[in-house]
């Protein structure tokens, strides 16, 4: 650092990884971006960073960045560069062109909560206004989907119900289906020193995740469950509550409505969901279920925080609507130390919620049928928009597979490395007849693209992200775009060359739009974000610097709603073929398909994905730490090395998805959530042999 002496000048923006959204000061000497320096003043991160977001620059300049568009007849051909008029006329006539001969819910977009929130409001604005139907979805359909669900149906909106501050108020910390000090790292640093002032945890997780047993921080409990079986043990913890008498009556009689209440405590207080009739299939100890059920209602303020091992299952939304009962029962919600916090795994995956990017919703959570709301966007933009919801990722996939589905815009996401059953995605990739691929890379998908349009990092725009707490951030354009466009920018491009007329000059007047439009976002400008650094929606008359904490008078539908929660086996089994189970994740260096981290200076300290297996399960396989193994499922197989540790339960295995050698998702299934086709990616069956490589 000394080396690098004094920068001669420096820009604040936020990290583009995590949902924890962690400000940053940029230093630059010249042109030259030297280093990143966690922000003081960032009210995420007070000051704190981890190794990734430490590093994250070092992709935006890596050699691999694709900075020329590039067009081809066929996915057979050799890319051409060309210049960016001609590619996206050659984008534009071919979309158009689907849509004469498939019709105009031929084609659709994939948007990635990697983008800015303005970027994510333009890309379902063209699919609405341009294209004319309502094919938009966006990544958090293969993360946080449920959440959206699960806690829009029983709290009015889906959001994380506190921020991170309010951590230090808390007393008892479920955490369930996450592994925040390799996902959420700087959250993970708040919430250990929290308990190493005395607050209590209960671990709810397959895995000994390091918080289990870190440095100085011990959990009062881990419930090591069977993957699958979140429902049944979120059930059995209510019943516990229910009938020993714990829950808090008076905050139910005024929160939540009561009748829903009693038909809810009978069907929980039933003798099947008692942890005794529960612990077979779940695998969990009654005796400790009991005491956790008791520590978390009795405790204090209890916090639940939760990620993907809850949303990425046949009942993620399930799970997360018994989580949400949890909170009501106990009266855990509406002040600091509690409430229901998804951690959220991408830097914006609550903004790209928030933005409309499914397909059902407009901006803000609003049902595309409802007339009033399609009058907002229909006057804002002068178009009628399709009162039908479009198809969601699986449903484009299967659509194309079948024919009927010709054309698909697909921005910041890999999907062929991240989204489950990789054969079926190329399948429905190769089928279109005009994939266009908007990213920094030339990624997996891009094998089956037509048009490549070269993105931009995030240190090359201007824009807003919105964290796990609901924050809005500003991105800060740090540097000019190497390609030459800021992605918002590109959308535009695209949309005018198919009749669009827009007229953005900044993501400063998309963020207007989007506060005309839209009433959680109603007092945000980029004016206050100048003013205050950072704003938690609901931002508006009511609330004109924000709002810290949910449901503090009352949920946002009114009262609060208790949803019985039935556990339903997955359809994906074990059996003699496949008897282990699979569960998947992350780790600490990587992040996600690793397309930006393994393109930076950290990525040297995990270079490939490796399978995590029990000693006794090794040794019946005759497997030892490092060997080269088959891991097998019914959708396929792939290599990778074993990793022996009884951080995993014996019958489960663990790997993560960071490295495009492995293809991880080659073995996923197709199965998916019940309500939202959310992929069921933590329950595979699989077997594991002895192989002597890839
Ligand atoms: Fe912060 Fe997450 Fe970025 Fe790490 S990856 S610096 S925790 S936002």
């Amino acid at each position: 650092v000394a080396e690098m002496g004094t920068p001669e000048r420096s820009v604040v923006t936020t990290c583009a990884y995590c949902g924890v959204g962690c400000s940053f000061k940029a230093e630059l000497n010249g042109d030259e971006l030297v280093r990143m320096v966690p922000w003081k003043h960032g009210k995420a991160n007070r000051g704190h960073s981890c190794v990734k977001g430490r590093f994250a620059y070092g992709y935006a300049s890596h050699p691999d960045r694709i900075l020329n568009p590039m067009i081809r007849d066929s996915i057979e051909e050799p890319w051409r560069e060309v210049s960016w008029e001609e590619a996206l006329d050659f984008a534009a006539d071919r979309m158009r062109g689907i849509q004469e001969r498939h019709g105009r819910k031929s084609v659709g977009v994939i948007t990635s909560s990697r983008c800015t929130n303005e970027e994510t409001y333009l890309v379902q604005k063209l699919t609405r206004a341009v294209f004319g139907n309502n094919n938009t979805d966006t990544c958090a359909r293969v993360c946080h989907s449920p959440t959206g669900y699960g806690l829009g149906q029983t709290f009015g909106t889906s959001a994380g119900t506190q921020d991170f501050d309010s951590v230090e108020k808390m007393d008892v910390a479920v955490v369930i289906g996450a592994n925040p000090t390799d996902g959420h790292p700087v959250f993970a640093s708040r919430m250990k020193r929290r308990l190493r002032e005395g607050a209590k945890l209960i671990v709810i997780d397959p895995r000994r995740i390091d918080l289990f047993e870190g440095p100085h921080v011990k959990a009062a409990h881990h419930l090591p469950l069977r993957p699958g079986t979140n429902v049944a043990v979120v059930t059995a913890l209510a019943h516990v509550i229910v009938t020993e008498g714990l829950y808090d009556e008076a905050f139910i009689r005024e929160r939540c409505d009561w009748d829903e209440f009693q038909a809810y405590a009978e069907f929980v207080s039933d003798r099947r969901h008692a942890p005794e009739s529960t612990a077979l299939l779940t695998g969990v100890n009654a005796q400790d279920l009991r005491a956790a059920a008791r520590l978390y209602a009795t405790g204090g303020n209890g916090a639940i925080y939760y990620g993907l091992g809850v949303t990425e299952h046949s009942q993620g939304s399930t799970t997360v609507m018994g989580l949400a009962n949890l909170a009501m029962l106990t009266g855990n919600i509406g002040r600091e130390g509690v409430g229901v916090n998804p951690l959220r795994g991408q830097n914006n995956v609550q903004g790209s919620c928030d933005m409309g990017s499914f397909p059902h919703e407009l901006p803000g959570y609003r049902h595309v049928k409802g007339a009033e709301v399609r009058e907002i966007f229909e006057t804002a933009w002068g178009v009628e928009i399709d009162p039908e919801p479009g198809l969601r990722i699986p449903n484009m996939l299967d659509a194309a597979v079948d024919g009927s589905f010709k054309g698909l815009y697909c921005q910041g996401e890999d999907i062929l490395q991240s989204d489950p059953d990789t054969k079926h995605v190329a399948a429905g990739l190769a089928a279109m007849d005009c994939v266009i691929v908007h990213d920094l890379f030339l990624n997996e998908t891009a094998n089956y693209a037509h048009v490549f349009l070269p993105g931009s990092s995030f240190l090359e725009k201007n824009g807003t992200f919105t964290n796990a707490e609901r924050r809005i951030n500003r991105v800060r354009k740090v540097m000019e775009p190497r390609n030459g466009y800021e992605d918002w920018e590109v959308t535009q491009l695209l949309a005018n060359a198919m009749g669009g007329g827009w007229s953005y000059t900044h993501p400063r007047e998309i963020m207007a739009e989007i506060a005309a439009t839209t009433p959680s976002f109603a007092g945000v400008t980029y004016e206050l974000l100048e003013e205050v650094g950072s704003v938690q929606w609901p931002c508006n008359e009511e609330h004109p610097v924000g709002t810290p904490l949910m449901h503090v008078d009352g949920f946002m539908r009114g009262k609060g709603r208790f949803l019985f929660t039935e556990y339903v086996a997955t359809d994906e089994k074990t059996g003699p073929r496949f008897p282990l189970l699979l569960t998947t994740g992350r780790i600490l260096s990587q992040y996600n398909v690793g397309a930006q981290t393994r393109r930076t200076a950290n990525s040297i300290w995990h270079d490939e994905d490796v399978l995590e297996i029990h000693p006794h399960d090794a040794e019946n396989r005759g497997v030892t730490d490092g060997d080269w193994v088959k891991l097998a499922s019914r959708s396929g197989e792939t290599a990778l090395r074993a990793r022996i540790t009884e951080r995993m339960s014996p019958g489960v295995v663990y790997t993560t998805f960071h490295h495009p050698g492995t293809q991880a998702n080659v073995v996923t299934t197709d199965f998916s959530d019940w309500a939202t086709n959310c992929p069921e990616y933590k329950v595979t069956a699989v077997q594991v042999s002895p192989s002597n490589g890839p």
